[in-house]
């Protein structure tokens, strides 16, 4: 439908009173402008009806001649909202005519039904954007929302500018293809190149974990032979770098396009890009992009709920689902040309209860093609069940610390590190253990960006953090503000949760360094090491280990502390639930490529289902391109 037509269908819905001044296009939604707007709210569900009537999102805003001045709006706004509701800030966004509420319980903003959101706008003409004031400070939460705001008026441009391209006449698409520009028959730099006759999309853009080897770093990018201002749009599952972290260097190689993702994703990715930058910095490496680099690439971020369908080309719609593997982790289903293809490709996915998130999605509307990871596909992938893994975790720290030793966890700054939290909060509420639990700073900042999404996370902590209670401000947590060392040297047993996972660089490998020789210290590894790390060296039994020191010079580390491995934790399904969630995918899928594993555990995962399921998988490599349309 042309924009004139959906004006003229819109002006049938609106009621007496009320009239569309303009219509405009933002990215991927219609906005439109209302007189009388009051009117428009007078009536039950009026945006949900108007949206179902024209299949399509829309955003209704007050015309700007009956908007007050915003020093008035903040007056009316701080009457309107009550005290109970904690609001901690009010801005107003011109460009997009919001009033951003900053508050502790934005339930209290919206109101009864909505009462209070539409009480704002009906007297005020602003249209109310409700943000959750996270429980633990973050600085990254500040630095995001303070960055959207002053980015307004190029965000304006820029969404303009793609939703022409969105909305304009177009040919039907003839055939469809994918390309593997990395994370394939291996993990890390995931990369697959979504190209249509019309569109091209990348789907994930990560780097490696290990940057030893130059030649594997980083994704074919330059191998799919397209130049970047070429690409439609960027879509990122979720965010660990091995998904996200090539995106900035996109933007200064001339990238000016969307990247779609949700909302909790867009800040843990910021989070990870400054600090990915000064990890670099320390390892003694020249950054590959700047801050200013990340900053681009999050005013270029569209943000979108799970199940909210969105127009991305002419041609693709792309549907958000539950992965179950880290906060905002994302399926994403790509409905292709009305239905001439249908591909979902699942990052990385966790089928399996966790303390944080549900299992992943499995009923789709359609699906011919998957694309699946495979990080623990392989014959001998069965892990031990999760109440397993905790009871192992809880014994070995309990183990340690009778002994007067302190136990380091290294862990993902985002994801395994908020599981081990919640395990330990619930065994100190529950015992009694009352040692400290040191936090790494990326650790609780990132631990503070979850209690901002608690809608993300599984009911009942959901509601822990609701009510006040939320499990990752227990007592037993300490913030590292700087001095690593004191800790160290205090006779007191603790536990230290810090990043990185793989010891792949960052503060647990400092404490590696300060902790390995005293064997009444542990190591516990709770996740993925990945190969070539110092991590995965150390758990398969190297004591003699080598890393860089201060200046950047090798050191060599003597490993007298106890090592051990708790399985079970991992944000990854295992082969057992690998194997679940393809033959539970709805409807059945007719190709199935493994991805983002080793080469074994692809090629494992591949035959196995193949042989289950008696359709098409296989495990592409690096580079291939394969027609499914
Ligand atoms: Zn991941």
């Amino acid at each position: 439908m042309q924009i004139t037509e959906l004006q003229k269908k819109i002006e049938t819905l609106l009621p007496p009173g009320c009239t569309l001044s303009k219509t405009e296009i933002e990215g991927p939604d219609i906005v439109i402008y209302l007189k009388g707007i009051d009117k428009l709210y007078e009536m039950d569900n009026p945006i949900r009806d108007i949206a179902t009537a024209i299949k399509k999102k829309i955003i209704v805003r007050a015309d700007m001649s009956t908007m007050l001045p915003p020093d008035e709006a903040e007056k009316k706004v701080r009457e309107i909202v009550p005290e109970t509701a904690g609001v901690n800030s009010i801005s107003f966004c011109p460009e997009f005519h919001e009033v951003w509420i900053d508050a502790m319980k934005p339930g209290i903003v919206i109101g009864k039904g909505g009462m209070t959101l539409k009480s704002i706008i009906k007297t005020t003409g602003w249209t109310p954007h409700i943000l959750r004031s996270p429980t633990l400070p973050s600085e990254i939460i500040k630095g995001v929302r303070a960055s959207m705001l002053k980015e307004s008026e190029a965000r304006k441009k820029f969404l303009t500018k793609i939703g022409k391209k969105i909305f304009a006449p177009h040919e039907k698409t003839t055939w469809v293809k994918t390309m593997a520009l990395g994370g394939h028959r291996e993990v890390g730099r995931s990369c697959v190149l979504l190209e249509t006759s019309n569109d091209k999309i990348l789907l994930d853009c990560g780097v490696n974990p290990d940057i030893s080897d130059p030649t594997t770093a980083y994704p074919y990018i330059s191998a799919a032979n397209i130049p970047i201002d070429e690409i439609d749009a960027i879509i990122i599952s979720h965010a660990h770098l091995d998904h996200c972290g090539f995106i900035p260097y996109l933007f200064t190689c001339g990238y000016e396009g969307p990247v779609y993702l949700t909302p909790p994703t867009r800040d843990l990715m910021a989070l990870l890009h400054f600090d990915y930058i000064k990890v670099m910095k320390r390892g003694g490496n020249t950054p590959i992009y700047s801050e200013k680099d990340v900053r681009k690439c999050l005013a270029h971020c569209v943000t979108r709920e799970y199940s909210e369908v969105t127009d991305i080309t002419p041609e693709i719609k792309l549907t958000f689902h539950n992965a179950g593997h880290i906060l905002g982790s994302a399926i994403s289903h790509l409905h292709i040309s009305d239905g001439l293809h249908n591909l979902i490709y699942t990052g990385d996915i966790k089928y399996g209860g966790t303390r944080l998130f549900n299992p992943a999605t499995t009923t789709f509307p359609r699906g011919e093609t998957v694309i699946m990871e495979s990080t623990y596909g392989g014959k001998d992938d069965i892990l031990p069940q999760r109440a397993e893994a905790e009871m192992k975790l809880l014994r070995i720290i309990s183990e340690t610390i009778n002994a007067g030793g302190k136990v380091l966890i290294p862990v993902f700054s985002v994801g395994r590190s908020q599981e081990v939290m919640l395990v330990l909060e619930e065994f100190a509420r529950r015992t009694g253990f009352n040692r400290k639990v040191y936090i790494d700073g990326m650790v609780m900042e990132a631990s503070a960006i979850h209690t901002v999404y608690p809608e993300y996370l599984r009911d009942n902590v959901q509601r822990m953090i609701l009510s006040n209670k939320s499990p990752f401000e227990s007592p037993i947590f300490e913030l590292v503000k700087s001095d690593r060392q004191a800790i160290i040297d205090s006779p007191d047993p603790c536990v230290i949760i810090a990043p990185s996972g793989m010891l792949s660089g960052g503060p647990s490998v400092e404490y590696l360094k300060m902790m390995g020789n005293n064997e009444k210290n542990a190591m516990i590894f709770v996740g993925y090491q990945g190969v070539n790390t110092l991590g995965r060296k150390i758990q398969r039994g190297d004591r003699e280990v080598a890393t860089l020191d201060d200046e950047g010079r090798m050191q060599s580390i003597h490993i007298k502390m106890r090592i051990e491995t708790a399985e079970g934790f991992s944000g990854h399904s295992d082969r057992r639930q690998l194997i679940a969630f393809a033959k539970n995918l709805k409807p059945k899928p007719s190709k199935i490529f493994t991805v983002h594993g080793e080469e074994s555990k692809c090629e494992d995962l591949a035959y196995i289902l193949s042989r289950i399921m008696r359709i098409e998988v296989r495990a592409p490599m690096n580079l291939d391109g394969i027609r499914l349309k």
